[in-house]
């Protein structure tokens, strides 16, 4: 089931970067490294001070809890309360993946990282570098998408430079990230397992390992800045609208005098002239590893409305609409 992490042919843990890496962390600085979901900007976890940098240089408010990432699935112990059945058979299964526990805090997690909650997110990343630099670094590394507040997730090396440039001691370049979206999380803190972000791991694998339906739950008393509206927006704005719908609503825009981009394959019709296409690949393990970098190039090529169709909520498609939904969220102040 599980692949293993990639091969990455600077994963040996004596790598100079991964060394450096490593050196940073120790001494309280910020690294971004990749992930197999996005990169991540990370911080010794138990550091607070190092933790408290991560918000300055996002940008982000610090009641938003940090995903806490470790080198092996056995040291989950250490930094929650208890590992619960659940939690045993869902790391066994998923780790390394792009699955987020929520358990209980552990006492070595500061309430710097948990946004002050009682409960932590954990997760091994699979991917070969990051693994390297974990397990060398041997502690827990807080981290949330290397990214300004509000803005896009970075799938690549370059977008953290974009975006974040200089504000990070370093960058671990491991390429671009294979599955593009960020982690499923699952709240296991209390009865009953629930989603609090569909991601890189299937509503229905989840299902299929604890033998028992899973529920999305949205809002609730955990606070979760993948809950917001307005997470993983672009500039230009996102319309999500019906196959049936499209061409007339991009008609409209255009005749409205705005620069209009459909993201995927319009069905037959009149396509209005001055209408440009950015296709979506296709099937959607391909379509999530290049949604972030599709919405980077619609604010690249200066469009003003992109239009999409949403796919069916189900597989890999459940984050996919997950995350376009957000993005056409209304726009707020933290733009
Ligand atoms: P990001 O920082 O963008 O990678 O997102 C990290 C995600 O993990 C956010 O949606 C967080 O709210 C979520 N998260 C981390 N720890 C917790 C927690 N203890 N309870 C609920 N959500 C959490
Ligand atoms: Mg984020």
């Amino acid at each position: 089931m599980n692949p293993g992490p990639e091969h990455s042919p600077s994963a040996d843990p004596t790598s100079p970067e991964v060394f450096r890496a490593v050196t940073i962390l120790r001494a309280g600085g910020l690294v971004a490294f990749p992930t197999e979901t996005v990169y991540g900007l990370g911080a010794d976890a138990e550091n607070a001070a190092a933790v408290r940098r991560i918000f300055e240089v996002k940008g982000r408010p610090e009641a938003h809890p940090l995903i806490v990432h470790i080198g092996r699935p056995d040291w989950l112990g250490h930094w929650v309360a208890d590992v619960s059945p659940d939690a045993q058979k869902l790391a066994r299964e998923f780790w390394p993946g792009p699955l987020t526990l929520i358990l209980r805090r552990g006492s070595r997690v500061p309430l710097a990282v948990t946004g002050g909650l009682e409960t932590v997110g954990v997760r091994v990343p699979n991917h070969a570098l990051a693994l390297a630099m974990l397990q060398s670094f041997g502690g827990a590394v807080a981290a949330p998408s290397a990214n300004r507040f509000g803005r896009v997730s970075p799938t690549r090396a370059e977008h953290v430079r974009d975006d974040l440039g200089d504000r990070v001691d370093f960058i671990l370049d491991g390429g671009p990230c294979s599955v593009g979206v960020e982690s499923t999380i699952v709240d296991l803190s209390s009865g009953e397992p629930a989603i609090l972000r569909p991601g890189g791991v299937t509503r229905e694998q989840l299902e299929a390992v604890l033998g028992r339906l899973v529920p999305l739950r949205h809002g609730g008393p955990v606070r979760s800045p993948g809950q917001h509206v307005l997470h993983y927006a672009p500039r230009a704005e996102i319309v999500i609208v019906g196959a049936d719908e499209l061409l007339k609503r991009a008609a409209d825009l255009i005749a409205a005098g705005r620069r209009v981009v459909v993201l995927g394959s319009p069905s037959a019709g009149q396509l209005p002239s001055r209408l440009e296409i950015l296709p979506l690949p296709d099937p959607l393990a391909d379509l999530a590893r290049s949604l972030y970098d599709i919405l980077r190039e619609v604010d690249r090529r200066g469009f003003d409305v992109a239009l999409v169709t949403l796919p069916p909520d189900e597989g890999l498609g459940l984050a996919i609409a997950d995350r376009l939904r957000r993005a056409a969220g209304p726009r707020g102040p933290s733009q």
